[in-house]
């Protein structure tokens, strides 16, 4: 028999209710996703999404990759199915673990029995297959406080299950159960990880890019595409929009304090953000915004910028320190894009003196020099729509 793969659900286990909402949209993530990788039976029973290979052509590999990416799922198994009968599970632990048992210094056998008929305990199927098992590999030890390997079976409603240990899976809740949010993308390394959090969550993206050309240059912006592109493998398709930004920020160099230059900016981007997202049903907007990195990111200047819009704004990164920020850039991929060395239009007219604590009524009152309405409208218009298709969509 083929193997199949077992994918254990994480937090939609204590939905109540809406369960079956986020099992439904889980399921179909999960068809999508497998469908580039041959003919694969999907369905889910007893909190587990089953995924069976239907023919010999399916690519069991590259399948197996993609699971590890989809939201919703806490752990995997690669397992192998049998008959719900000792002498079958004991042959199938042995042709198919037998490799890695052999190799292992200790082991010990982990049972678990969903299908309450099976005329043996989990400790029952335990003990017989664990001591079948420690005279066939009479060299590995049997160790059930600290063993170096561990088989697992599982006896289900169709099947009886055999695995090595578990993956973890990709975490969060299924694409597509939280709404949409809008990201503020940058070519840093925090946007798109911070795109990347909130995505997790079950939430589907727009990203949103001010580009200032031509202080900054196509490779900033084609930067920008590469990240969202990294980005969609765990969120999915989505659209980029590249804002110009250019005029904005002229018409600030112009006419405000230097002090107040980012922050002013920081306000354009942010009105601007909204309703490009509202424009796409996106219900909040997404910065990789991170306390005190920055003379933009205090307390007091967030609280100036979040000022001009209504839709909630979350920063995803707030609390972390940029070593654990980098580590989920390299985890998901986005990194080495990010470090890039491509200026970005924040660094354009950057004053050397920032407001690290702005009043509000000061930075409105430098706003008053600014039609701020048709700048807005000209930077909307202004707009690139840029389809970002996940490479492996079908
Ligand atoms: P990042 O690494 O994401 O660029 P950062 O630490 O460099 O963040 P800033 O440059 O101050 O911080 O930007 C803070 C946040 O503002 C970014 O995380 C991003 O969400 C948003 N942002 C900054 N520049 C742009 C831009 N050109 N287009 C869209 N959003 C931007
Ligand atoms: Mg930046």
């Amino acid at each position: 028999m083929n193997e199949i793969f077992l994918l254990k659900l994480g937090e939609i286990v204590l939905k109540g209710q809406n369960r079956r909402t986020f099992e439904d949209k889980l399921r179909q993530n999960v068809r999508r996703r497998m469908a580039r990788f041959g003919n694969f039976k999907v369905y889910i029973m007893q909190s587990t999404v089953y995924v069976e290979p239907q023919d010999d052509a399916c690519d069991l590999d590259g399948a197996w990759d993609a699971c590890g990416v989809i939201f919703g799922v806490s752990s995997m198994c690669r397992c192998r199915a049998c008959e719900k009968n000792l002498d079958a599970i004991f042959e199938t632990v042995v042709s198919y673990l037998g490799d890695e048992l052999s190799v292992s210094r200790s082991f010990k056998v982990e049972s678990k029995r969903s299908d309450k008929q099976f005329p043996l305990n989990s400790i029952q199927i335990s003990q017989q297959i664990g001591g079948r098992l420690a005279e066939a590999f009479a060299h590995v030890a049997v160790d059930v406080h600290n063993p170096d390997y561990i088989v697992n079976i599982e006896v289900r409603d169709h099947a009886a299950y055999i695995h090595g240990p578990a993956t973890p899976g990709a975490g969060g809740l299924p694409t597509g159960t939280g709404g949409r949010a809008a990201v503020l993308l940058s070519g840093g390394i925090d946007s798109p990880v911070a795109g990347y959090m909130i995505a997790k969550r079950g939430v589907e993206l727009e990203c949103i890019h001010f580009f200032s050309y031509p202080y900054t240059s196509e490779l900033a912006k084609q930067k920008v595409i590469d990240l969202a592109r990294i980005m969609t493998h765990y969120c999915g398709r989505m659209t980029l929009d590249i804002v110009g930004f250019t005029e904005i920020q002229e018409a600030i160099r112009d006419n405000c304090k230097e002090e107040y230059f980012t922050i002013i900016m920081r306000r354009f981007m942010m009105r601007i953000a909204e309703r490009i997202g509202l424009d796409h049903g996106a219900k909040c907007l997404v910065t990789g915004e991170n306390l005190g990195q920055v003379a933009s990111q205090t307390m007091d200047a967030m609280a100036v910028t979040g000022a001009v819009v209504n839709v909630p704004i979350f920063h995803p990164l707030i609390g972390m320190d940029k070593e654990e920020i980098v580590t989920i850039a390299r985890k998901i991929g986005t990194m080495e894009t990010s470090i890039l060395p491509y200026e970005d239009c924040c660094t354009v007219f950057t004053p050397k003196h920032p407001k690290t604590k702005p009043v509000l009524a000061l930075v409105e009152a430098e706003e008053v020099k600014l039609d701020v309405e048709a700048l807005i409208a000209r930077a909307i218009e202004n707009t690139e729509k840029v389809a970002i298709r996940f490479d492996d969509d079908v």
